[in-house]
């Protein structure tokens, strides 16, 4: 599944957020084989309220929703890219996801210390980007060197390699100047080219305000919030208010009263809903369904994703056998009430190996094994 990295500086609500999400997870999904791999790895359940919808028209056995892991990532600190602190440890964790969730702290608490003595999103921000800069300008630099030494074996990967290094030579003066690598505009062929060196800034990433309860209801007065939002999209880069006291709070509560506490604070929904779908739209992802007696299950996607590549994602036979795919939009499955009654009324389509597949799409795949 999708793996997210949860980065910060010492005792801004890493852990705890962490925690709230994986407890979270556990409790919206009762039936789901979620699990906690390692102390600081947890899969959890993407919460779409459309699942429960169909697999009532559907009268499923059950509901499997799609999943996110979320890896905490600790040992980021001032220092780490000259191997203080975890150091390389660290970021060889960092590498492995496909996103960076950076918990930046804008909540005050003289009796929570702050690393660098005050609450400042400004400079927390800035010591992580330096970290991961430096990272990958070291990385660059050798990467340089050995493509400037070497020859290249023929033609076609002299092509590749001179992407390669032109790629690099612009992300390297967008490092220098303290501009992450995604924020150069790169080709196709060089972004291809550069992709095993799997970047840290090359990363999508998301900036979590962690915000005290009391500024829930209107984050935008905190001046913290500002802040982040402003270097977010600087950055090109995501942002979410969240409050981990407030989600780790709510997971000790049972189902019932947890709207009435959010309601008490001036919201109507937990934070992390919102934090997985801004990963979401930030990867370019999206969900299609299969709905059955068997099971109604959600799967997960690239944008402009063809139907065979579509069904790849559950079985990699399915792309080679494709025949086609019967396809309703979830808004007509639910209004015409069945599979049934959609064909009857024209909604249930027949798309064949070019259909891009929609978001919300409910698909039936028909393939030769
Ligand atoms: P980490 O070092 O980034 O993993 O930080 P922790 O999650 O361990 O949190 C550090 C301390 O800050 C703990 O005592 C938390 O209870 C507290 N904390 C985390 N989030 C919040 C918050 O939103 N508000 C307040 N007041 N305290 C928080």
């Amino acid at each position: 599944s999708l793996k997210a990295g949860i980065v910060g500086l010492p005792n801004v609500g890493k852990s705890t957020l962490f925690n709230a999400v994986v407890e979270n997870g556990k409790a919206q999904a009762a039936n789901f084989p979620f699990c906690t791999i390692e102390p600081n790895v947890g899969i959890v359940a993407v919460p779409d309220s459309r699942l429960q919808v169909l697999s009532k028209l559907t009268n499923s056995q059950k509901v499997v929703p799609a999943s996110i892991e979320f890896v905490d990532i600790a040992g980021l600190v001032k220092g780490a890219s000259q191997g203080e602190g975890l150091g390389n440890k660290f970021l060889s964790h960092i590498r492995e996801v496909d996103s960076i969730l950076q918990v930046v702290r804008c909540f005050e608490d003289n009796d929570i210390v702050h690393v660098n003595g005050k609450v400042d999103p400004t400079s927390d921000i800035d010591v992580i980007n330096l970290e991961l800069i430096f990272c990958d300008l070291d990385q660059i630099g050798k990467r340089l060197d050995r493509l400037n030494k070497g020859k290249p074996k023929d033609s076609q990967s002299k092509v590749k390699e001179e992407a390669e290094k032109s790629a690099l030579q612009r992300i390297q003066e967008a490092l220098l100047d303290g501009k992450p690598a995604r924020s150069v505009a790169l080709n196709d062929l060089e972004k291809d080219a550069v992709k095993h060196l799997c970047l840290l800034t090359m990363k999508p990433m998301i900036y979590v305000a962690n915000v005290a309860e009391t500024d829930l209801a209107d984050p935008d007065k905190n001046s913290f919030v500002q802040q982040v939002k402003a270097l977010s999209s600087d950055l090109q880069s995501g942002h979410v208010v969240v409050s981990a006291q407030v989600e780790s709070e709510l997971t000790e509560l049972p189902l019932d009263e947890r709207t009435e506490y959010l309601n008490s604070l001036g919201v109507s929904e937990s934070g992390l809903g919102n934090l997985i779908r801004a990963t979401y739209s930030l990867l370019g992802l999206q969900t299609y369904f299969t709905s059955g007696e068997k099971e109604t299950r959600a799967w997960t996607i690239h944008a402009g994703m063809t139907a065979p590549q579509a069904a790849s994602v559950i079985h990699s036979d399915f792309e080679k056998g494709f025949i086609r795919a019967e396809t309703v939009a979830y808004e007509d499955f639910v209004s015409a009430g069945s599979l049934a009654a959609a064909r009857d009324k024209g909604l249930l389509r027949s798309e064949g190996k070019e259909y891009i597949v929609k978001e919300g799409d409910v698909m039936l795949f028909r393939f030769n094994v």
